[in-house]
């Protein structure tokens, strides 16, 4: 195991194994749409997620990404600037966002509330991970991988200074290797 990782808290199994269930999930309660979902995934977290969910989800979908990131100020906490904007129009589409964690619900609020403005008809989000004892603004995925306890996770698109992204499970970093 990485010097830096305290234990394995998902395994690459279990992770492809909640994937297959989301996406069959996803397919029986989209089927019956007038269109199949637009997955925007959020960079660069999600990638590895977004890579296993779509292989489980049997629809002609397409995906699209964003990438965000917070002010630093505390007085703008919560606010978010767009790095990387979508390709393409959302406008009357049904929105699937993908992420890789919900901690205080602060990104997924804000990207939410993005997208109904830029005319989206719905938007649902899944997200592999969710820390809720850690939330802070009223908000909650409607498909989830896991829930898990407020530990700084690695692995599986989740980074530490960039690094880590590409282990095939999400591992507890230790702390002496981020205080
Ligand atoms: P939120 O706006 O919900 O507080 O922030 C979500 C973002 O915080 C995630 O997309 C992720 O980039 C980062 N984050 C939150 N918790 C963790 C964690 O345990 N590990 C890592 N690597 N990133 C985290």
């Amino acid at each position: 195991m990485h010097p830096c990782l305290e234990k394995i808290l998902l395994n690459e199994d279990e992770i492809v194994a909640r994937c297959k269930e989301l996406g069959q999930q996803i397919t029986q309660e989209y089927k019956n749409n007038e269109q199949p979902p637009l997955l925007v995934a959020l960079l660069k977290g999600s990638v590895p997620f977004l890579a296993e969910l779509i292989k489980h989800i049997d629809l002609d979908i397409q995906f699209d990404f964003m990438d965000v990131s917070s002010y630093e100020g505390t007085e703008s906490i919560g606010d978010i600037k767009i790095i990387k904007d979508l390709d393409c129009s959302v406008k009357n589409l049904d929105i699937l966002l993908v992420e890789d964690i919900v901690d205080t619900g602060r990104t997924l609020k804000t990207v939410k509330a993005m997208l109904k403005n830029k005319g989206a008809k719905t938007v649902r989000v899944v997200t592999l991970l969710d820390k809720p004892d850690r939330r802070v603004v009223d908000i909650e995925a409607d498909y989830t991988g896991f829930e898990i306890p407020n530990e700084f996770v690695v692995g599986f698109g989740l980074d530490f200074n960039q690094k880590y992204r590409n282990f095939p499970f999400v591992g507890v970093l230790k702390e002496e290797c981020y205080k």
